[in-house]
Order: C-alpha cells, then sequence, then structure tokens
C-alpha cells in the first residue's frame, strides 16, 4: 500500500540511530506515484514536486534529522499551503445564515445536511432544515428521519415541485420560529446537466445564500474535481465538503480540487453517522495524504532543539569536510536531548510497529560513545588518521570489539559524504536535476 511505499521511499532508518542516507531521486519518484494513487492529479502534483525540489535546493542540514525527514517536513508545509493553510469558518454572522447544499446524486448531500445540523446545534445554533429535492419523495423522508433523530425541525412541502418555491417557504417559516441558520437541502443528478444546474442556480438567485456548500464524494477521483468545476463556473460556490473520506480513501482529491477551483475545504464526512463530521485542517489532510506518521513532529522537535549559530558553523564544516568526531558525538547529544530513543525511533514511518516488539535499551548511543570517548583529541579530529593498530586500541579502551570500531568509523565516512553532498547547493542541484 501507500504507507509502504512511502517508507521504502524514505529509507530514513539504516542503522541504529545513525543519520542514513536517502536516495532523494528515488524519494521525489514515489512521491510523485503515491500522489498520483492518492487522486492528486497530474499537474498538481507536478508543480507540487517542482515547488519541493525547489525548496528542497535551500535546505539547511539539519544533522540532527535525515535529509528524507527534513524533506518530508517541506513537502508537509507545501501541501498544506496548497490546501488553504488555514482552516475556513463557516460565515455565520447573518441572522438568519442561509446556506445552500449542491452536488451530484448520491455524494452525501441529505447526509451532511443533517450532521451540519447537528454540529451548529451543538454550537449552541438553532436550525431549520429546508427538503429541497423535489425528485425524489424518500430524500424528504430521509431529511425528516435525520431531523427527528438529532433533534432539528425539518420544512417540507410534498405537494410543490418547486424548488425555488419550497426554499422561500422554508426561508419564511426559519424566521417565523425564529431559527437563525437555514440549511436548504437540494436535488442532484447522476451527473452534470443543466436541467440541475439551472434549477440550482434559480434557488441561488431568489434566497441569496450566505454559503453555498458544494458536496462531493472524494472516492471519485478525477471525477469530483471535473464535477467541482461544473459547480462552481455555475454557482461560485464558498466552500466545499469532501465526503466518505472514511475507509482508506486517501484525499487527493481535496488537494486538487483545491487547486483547481481555488475554494476552501471546510468539511470532510467520515461515516454514515450523525456525528462523523469534521472541521478541515489543511495539516492534517496533509499527513493523511503523505501517509508519514510523525514524522512533523520528530523534525519539529529537533529544530527546537538545534542552535541557529551552531547549526551555520557545522554546515560550514561540512562543506570543507572538517565535520569530525567531536561533532559527531555532540550531535549524539542533541539527539539524545529530544528524548526517549524508543519514542523518537517510534515516530519514524514503519518503524513504529516494528519497535512494539523490539526491546530498546534507552542508551542506543553507548557503544558508539564509549568508542568516541577512547578516541585522542588528535584522532577525533582527524578521523582519517585513525588506522588498524589505533583501531585495536580503540576497542580496547572502549570495551567493544575492533569490528564494532570499523563499522563506527565506516558509517562516519557515510554520513559525512551524504551530509556534503546536502550541503553543497552545486551538488544538490546536480542531484535534484536527476529527478523524475
Ligand atoms: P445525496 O444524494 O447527495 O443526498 O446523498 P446521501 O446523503 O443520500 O448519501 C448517499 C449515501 O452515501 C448514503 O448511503 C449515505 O449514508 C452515504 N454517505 C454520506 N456521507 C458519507 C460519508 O461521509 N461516509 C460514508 N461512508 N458514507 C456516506
Ligand atoms: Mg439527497
Amino acid at each position: 500500500n501507500l504507507q509502504d511505499k512511502l517508507d521504502r521511499a524514505f529509507k530514513v532508518l539504516k542503522g541504529q540511530g545513525s543519520i542514513t542516507e536517502i536516495n532523494v531521486a528515488e524519494t521525489m519518484k514515489e512521491i510523485r506515484k503515491a500522489l498520483l494513487d492518492a487522486d492528486v492529479n497530474y499537474k498538481t502534483a507536478k508543480s507540487f514536486t517542482d515547488e519541493v525540489k525547489e525548496k528542497a535546493l535551500g535546505l539547511n542540514v539539519l544533522t540532527a534529522v535525515s535529509p528524507g525527514q527534513l524533506l518530508t517536513k517541506v513537502m508537509n508545509d507545501e501541501l498544506t499551503a496548497l490546501m488553504g493553510g488555514e482552516v475556513t469558518e463557516l460565515d455565520l454572522k447573518n441572522n438568519p445564515t442561509i446556506i445552500l447544499i449542491a452536488g451530484l446524486n448520491g455524494a452525501g448531500k441529505t447526509t451532511f445536511t443533517g450532521k451540519l445540523a447537528n454540529f451548529l446545534k451543538s454550537k449552541g445554533k438553532k436550525p431549520l432544515l429546508v427538503a429541497g429535492d423535489v425528485y425524489r419523495p424518500a430524500a424528504v423522508d430521509q431529511l425528516q428521519i435525520l431531523g427527528e433523530q438529532i433533534g432539528v425541525p425539518v420544512y417540507s412541502n410534498i405537494a410543490s415541485k418547486d424548488p425555488v418555491g419550497i426554499a422561500l417557504e422554508g426561508i419564511a417559516e426559519g424566521k417565523k420560529q425564529n431559527n437563525n441558520v437555514i440549511i436548504i437541502d437540494t436535488a442532484g443528478r447522476l451527473a452534470i446537466d443543466e436541467q440541475m444546474m439551472d434549477e440550482i442556480a434559480a434557488v441561488k438567485a431568489s434566497t441569496k445564500p450566505h454559503e453555498i456548500l458544494f458536496v462531493v464524494d472524494a472516492m471519485t477521483g478525477q471525477d469530483a474535481v471535473n464535477t467541482a468545476k461544473a459547480f462552481n463556473d455555475r454557482l461560485d460556490f464558498t466552500g466545499v465538503v469532501l465526503t466518505k473520506l472514511d475507509g482508506d480513501t486517501r484525499g487527493g482529491a481535496a488537494l486538487s480540487i483545491k487547486s483547481v477551483v481555488n475554494k476552501p475545504i471546510k468539511f470532510i464526512g467520515t461515516g454514515e453517522k450523525m456525528e462523523a463530521l469534521d472541521v478541515f485542517y489543511p495539516e492534517r489532510m496533509a499527513s493523511r495524504i503523505l501517509g508519514m506518521g510523525d514524522v512533523v513532529s520528530l523534525v519539529e522537535r529537533a529544530q527546537q532543539q538545534f542552535d541557529e549559530k551552531e547549526a551555520a558553523e557545522l554546515q560550514k564544516k561540512i562543506r570543507k569536510n572538517k565535520f569530525d568526531f567531536n561533532d559527531f558525538y555532540n550531535q549524539i547529544q542533541q539527539i539524545k536531548k529530544m528524548g526517549n530513543m524508543k519514542d523518537l525511533m517510534g515516530m519514524i514511518p514503519g518503524v513504529g510497529k516494528m519497535m512494539k516488539n523490539v526491546d530498546i535499551e534507552d542508551d542506543a548511543f553507548k557503544s558508539v560513545e564509549a568508542v568516541i570517548q577512547s578516541m585522542t583529541k588528535f584522532e577525533r579530529e582527524n578521523p582519517d588518521s585513525i588506522q588498524q593498530s589505533r583501531r585495536l586500541r580503540i576497542a580496547k579502551g572502549s570495551g567493544t570489539k575492533i569490528e564494532e570500531v570499523t563499522k563506527l568509523i565506516k558509517q562516519f565516512e557515510d554520513m559525512r559524504k551524504v551530509m556534503k553532498q546536502f550541503s553543497n547547493p552545486a551538488a544538490a542541484a546536480k542531484m535534484m536535476r536527476n529527478m523524475p
């Protein structure tokens, strides 16, 4: 599945607690694929990965986290921004506030109408529902049942076949009963059709709603985007409701719709029950699309611990290939400051479930620290000088085996190479150019 694919793409963890190499080109290709799989349309996915590449070029090497994690953070921020950044609330200042619900058949309009009333009631509002679907008598019953269930009145007129008339009657009734929010459910069609558009446009023109919410089934992927565009061209709606985001629907439609119609997503439906409604948080949706566990909070914690000036100095050292075992030792102390090893590793995608059964000692760096402590000042500053006889002495001094010392030195060299690549804009640019 997608999560596994991304886990593979990030390849965050190779050896315990060490900063490991990631294949950036591979990662970007997987990200693009993952986005397409999640129903993000091609154009959006392409411009997104381009944007991330550009931002990634400016990445500061934060040695307390891996480049992959940093890249993930960039992607998460970028996705969040693309989806509007902040929560967009309903405009409820008018009394009564009129809300018109639009969308295709089966999208979840009637269900959402009930959910929204339930939500607003819990916020102290006094809503009235208007049954405006004149084509399906069952739709009126459906709304009435929902109304009873949540304790909200429903206005209907089954004798009438005129959606505009019913909407106006409903508003008059709501004013009489002192309802401060009036939500008008409407009829859909199986596909975009002129008659439906004319009808709903007429309801809009006569009721002058403060909010027009377009309801769309997130599982319909690309069709959702086309439908959104058609409705927006005609109605100029004020917000989008994405339904059926329960199960494993990835929510890529959210990204595509936002980028095509440029209207905020205001709610998501996550089930058939009246409580299954959530306010849309761009950041949560970004994480959902990336399916990346808690990497972002890991990166944020690392950044908090990391002093900017120190980072700049470190970067200079890395660029000159002067990053040495003293710096490495300091980095380990930084990582340790961030918290318990097991918790930290648990935040990395794919590792969390693995860690459940593994008993990791709290101090996973103990032997690494012991080895570094057994080095002389000269050796720490000149890792290249540590040949066989020195390794033997270090192993003895630290109570480890020479193989362990050799392995650590090798890992250290690998890490230096990767860090150097990431700190050098030209080299990074070259790597990025080879990306898909
Ligand atoms: P309408 O034709 O647009 O009014 O759609 P309905 O509200 O009648 O919903 C169509 C079907 O989708 C019903 O069976 C609903 O129970 C179901 N449905 C609506 N919203 C959701 C949702 O968020 N999740 C799930 N799983 N089902 C939903
Ligand atoms: Mg309906």
